[in-house]
């Protein structure tokens, strides 16, 4: 999730980069585990922001399901599994702003007035999870021959940044293909 926080008395920059650079370590803290990296925020003029991408230890865990009468997929996820995420994210972030006066959260940026945004994820993975909807190496049940290689194999949250993790499961189903002759 996304939160934002103004610091009327520090600069955060007008130029900045296209990349976190830095980020919030508060883990091991139970329910209020917190992963924030400081996302940039590059508008090109001083905005005394700085934008947070939140990671939590949420224990809700979202589905999908085939609708049979729309012929969809529905995702079932709903606000309230956010709560424990906001809930997080305030608790660590109440503490930075108490601890630097002059900061307060943003609620002008985001839809709704919301500081923080319960709607949104950088970092959807699932779907299509090892061992249960695909085979150890990635392999469809029941489709031989359809592979799922990417982060829907991974059953929830990781809490930190999935990218590298899911390029090394990609690579350890494809070395895994290999060895057992799957394109030969
Ligand atoms: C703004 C942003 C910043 C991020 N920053 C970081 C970061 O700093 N570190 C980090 O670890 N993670 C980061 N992430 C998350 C990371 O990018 C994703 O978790 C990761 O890319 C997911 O990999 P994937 O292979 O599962 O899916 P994707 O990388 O989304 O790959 C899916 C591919 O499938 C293609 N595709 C979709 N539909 C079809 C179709 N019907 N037919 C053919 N091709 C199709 C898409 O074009 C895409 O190339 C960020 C995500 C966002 C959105």
């Amino acid at each position: 999730m996304l939160s934002r926080r103004l610091t009327w008395g520090t600069a955060t920059g007008s130029l900045q980069s296209g990349m976190p650079a830095m980020g919030i370590s508060h883990w091991n803290d139970g329910p209020t585990s917190v992963f924030a990296e400081i996302a940039p925020f590059p508008t090109g003029i001083e905005m005394r922001t700085n934008v947070y991408l939140a990671i939590t230890d949420n224990d809700n865990l979202a589905s999908f399901t085939w609708n049979k009468d729309t012929q969809d997929v529905e995702l079932g996820w709903t606000t309230q599994m956010s709560a424990p995420s906001v809930n997080a994210t305030k608790a660590v972030f109440d503490r930075i702003n108490a601890a630097n006066p002059g900061t307060f959260y943003r609620t002008d940026l985001f839809e709704g007035r919301k500081a923080f945004t319960d709607y949104f994820t950088y970092h959807p993975l699932g779907g299509a999870v090892l061992g249960e909807a695909t085979d150890l190496n990635g392999e469809v049940n029941g489709a031989p021959g359809l592979f799922v290689l990417d982060g829907s194999l991974i059953p929830g949250r990781i809490g930190v940044n999935p990218f590298v993790t899911i390029t090394a499961i990609a690579q350890r189903c494809m070395d895994g293909l290999l060895a057992a002759g799957r394109f030969a």
